[in-house]
């Protein structure tokens, strides 16, 4: 596969990403919080496409696994690093308080099962590929992903990505905004 870098506003991606899941969370009786901090930047340059389609993921497996409590998304910059005007490295957490992954399991989620091997797909349940695409896309885009989990208490998927900053774009006002301005008169 190839990645497509271009700029895209991060705050709206993460929405667009996860605010589908918010109803089935609510389905559920799930506390559903997303957060981003103050200090990630606006603007990036990225594969929106490809980060939208991990945290589809991530989330998507959060409420499969998880039947009360909360599942919290949280976006900030990387422990220990700063955003610069050309830079930054963003940490995302998908955290649930679902079933919990068994330490045996955590080395192997982000591995690449065979379809052939059935016993693996038995003995961990659906096709395990969600997880080892997520690791090759997080990868090939220089960055890192990793898990934290305890049986019966909840999983927290991580990962971190290198961005380029791009500069906040301008933006024309639209004919919508106009009318606002005018209706505010
Ligand atoms: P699948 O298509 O089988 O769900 P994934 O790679 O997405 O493939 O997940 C592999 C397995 O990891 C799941 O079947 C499940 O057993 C476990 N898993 C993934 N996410 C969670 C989670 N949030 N809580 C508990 N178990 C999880």
């Amino acid at each position: 596969f190839e990645l497509d870098y271009n700029p895209f506003e991060l705050r709206e991606l993460v929405s667009r990403a996860v605010n589908p899941h918010a109803a089935r969370a609510q389905a559920k009786e799930l506390e559903f919080h997303v957060r981003v901090a103050p200090e990630v930047p606006g603007w990036v340059v990225g594969d929106a496409g490809r980060v939208r389609q991990i945290l589809v993921n991530l989330v998507g497996n959060a409420l499969k696994f998880t039947t009360k409590g909360q599942i919290l998304v949280e976006i900030k910059v990387a422990e220990g690093t700063k955003v610069t005007t050309s830079s930054a490295r963003v940490h995302f957490i998908v955290s649930d308080t679902g079933i919990g992954i068994p330490a045996e399991k955590r080395d192997l989620i982000f591995q690449r099962f065979t379809q052939a091997d059935g016993s693996v797909s038995r003995r961990y349940g659906g096709t395990g590929l969600g997880l080892a695409i997520c690791s090759t896309l997080v990868e090939a885009m220089e960055g890192r992903i990793w898990l934290e989990s305890e049986m019966g208490e909840g999983s927290s998927f991580q990962f971190e990505l290198p961005f380029d900053v791009y500069p906040e774009p301008k933006r024309l006002r639209t004919d919508r905004d106009l009318r606002g301005l005018a209706g505010q008169r």
